[in-house]
């Protein structure tokens, strides 16, 4: 008797787990009418962003870059790269349109937790001290132009106002940042007053997001480049705009009559975007409440923290892990997304790697083959909405700038400059973009979208346009 009101009590939670389940997969679906409908309100978006400063959710910031790397560029140029749990530096030697990319040397650093939190003062003097130490390391093969500077091309992956290719303001910080006192202040004044005091003797040339500094160097390697997106930590995507489709655009009208535009569509939300009750308290609890609400579905920050709420839920509400809660369940963003990578990628019969996770990450042993299944369902359900979304933001940008559509007349190949580990390690999210792209547009049309990894090129794509916005006139020997 006993046994059999185990077996009893057993299924009925077994069912409750599976409506949970069910309910979350219903809710997190993305039928390609509704990517269709995400695409055109993006397009929309983009619109307002670009005709008005501000109210809008898409601010379509203006990059001050009209021109992208030629491959003319010369000279040793520096770049820091900042916006996620790293930073690097580098340094390239750049040999002109014959030489290229003559030589490069970069080194990674990890920025201490606490700094993402502090003051401005602190994590601006931290990086300029590991610049110094880089900078003393420079050895044979680099030289700097006679009469001229060290510059420094300054990738910062967050949402800028400029004022000019190399000053604005910080707008807001995003993805476990949250520096107060540095928000509204010029983070290349900043940064140059604690490379200064670090006895730093180098100009910033170009302060750039990482959207554009990995369209100005896959515009270097590939002359097809007209827009950049970015799946890492956080997610965005940039462009090359007609200057004539910014209303906003107050300025001199550029030679190239171009302008690239940081879209931040992190900041995208819409009612056709899937919502469930994960993703509102997974909002509520974050350090930006109420912001980059697509980037919050789709971005390798958050994507883990989903599949671990709903676990939560369905340990709470259904025993799933047996009796008790594993109470590290509960602890924020424990389960990373490369740990749910991992998962979803488990090909073992029995699902070894699903299993030792689990025990590792969360503390939860002795799980059954059909949990583990639905561990992997999930992150698949999560990984899929994430990746097919994306996909319907890049369809937002093909139809902004008239590619979505097969031109006879041109025929040309429209690349896009993919970097972040997102897409680079998760392959089951690579492969669900690339296929929604095909079921979005029709094969004929998506074989011409190409997707170039360029791992890593905002760093490069930065000292390029340092080098080409330099102000500093060559001096003959
Ligand atoms: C930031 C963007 C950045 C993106 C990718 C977002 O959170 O707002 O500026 O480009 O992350 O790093
Ligand atoms: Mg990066």
């Amino acid at each position: 008797a006993l046994i059999i009101q185990r077996r009893m009590k057993n299924s009925a939670r077994w069912a409750k787990a599976m409506e949970i389940f069910n309910e979350f997969e219903k809710k997190c679906e993305t039928p390609i009418e509704r990517l269709n409908l995400v695409a055109d309100a993006m397009l929309d978006e983009m619109n307002a962003g670009l005709a008005s400063e501000n109210g809008n959710q898409l601010k379509m910031l203006i990059s001050y870059v009209d021109n992208l790397p030629t491959g003319d560029e010369h000279g040793l140029f520096y770049a820091l790269d900042l916006g996620g749990t790293n930073f690097r530096v580098l340094r390239v030697q750049l040999g002109g349109k014959e030489g290229r990319v003559l030589k490069q040397e970069s080194t990674e650093v990890s920025i201490p937790p606490q700094l993402m939190i502090g003051t401005s003062e602190e994590l601006f003097d931290f990086i300029a001290e590991a610049l110094a130490k880089f900078v003393a390391t420079e050895s044979e093969g680099f030289h700097v132009s006679p009469g001229r500077h060290r510059e420094l091309g300054f990738t910062f992956s967050f949402p800028v106002k400029q004022t000019s290719i190399a000053s604005g303001s910080l707008i807001r910080w995003t993805k476990g940042f949250s520096i107060d006192d540095a928000v509204g202040q010029d983070v290349v004044a900043q940064l140059t007053k604690s490379m200064e005091k670090k006895g730093v003797d180098m100009r910033v040339g170009a302060l750039v997001n990482d959207t554009i500094g990995t369209l100005a160097g896959g515009r270097y390697a590939n002359k097809d480049v007209v827009a950049a997106v970015i799946l890492g930590t956080g997610t965005n995507a940039a462009y090359v705009e007609r200057v004539s489709a910014i209303p906003k655009w107050k300025g001199p009208l550029p030679k190239s009559e171009e302008m690239v535009i940081n879209m931040e569509w992190g900041n995208f939300r819409s009612s056709h975007l899937p919502l469930t009750e994960y993703d509102h308290q997974l909002d509520i609890e974050s350090l930006n409440v109420g912001e980059q609400i697509f980037e919050k579905k789709i971005s390798g920050m958050y994507l883990g923290d989903i599949v671990r709420r709903v676990l939560l839920k369905m340990a709470e509400e259904a025993a799933f892990f047996g009796d008790t809660v594993p109470p590290k369940l509960s602890v924020p963003f424990v389960l990373r997304t490369p740990v749910m990578s991992a998962m979803h990628h488990d090909t073992s019969p029995d699902l070894k790697i699903v299993g030792s996770k689990l025990k590792e990450i969360l503390g939860i042993s002795n799980t059954t083959l059909r949990t583990r299944k639905i561990v992997v369902d999930l992150c698949n359900i999560v990984a899929t909405r994430g990746a097919r979304l994306s996909a319907a933001g890049i369809l937002g940008i093909l139809k902004k700038i008239g590619r979505d559509t097969v031109n006879e007349a041109q025929k040309q190949n429209t690349v896009i400059a993919m970097d972040g580990g997102l897409y680079e390690h998760y392959t089951e999210f690579r492969e669900c973009l690339k296929s929604t792209i095909k079921e979005l547009l029709g094969e004929e049309v998506a074989e011409t979208i190409l997707i170039e990894l360029a791992n890593d090129g905002s760093g490069l794509g930065a000292t390029l346009l340092a080098a080409s916005h330099s102000q500093y006139i060559d001096v003959e020997p």
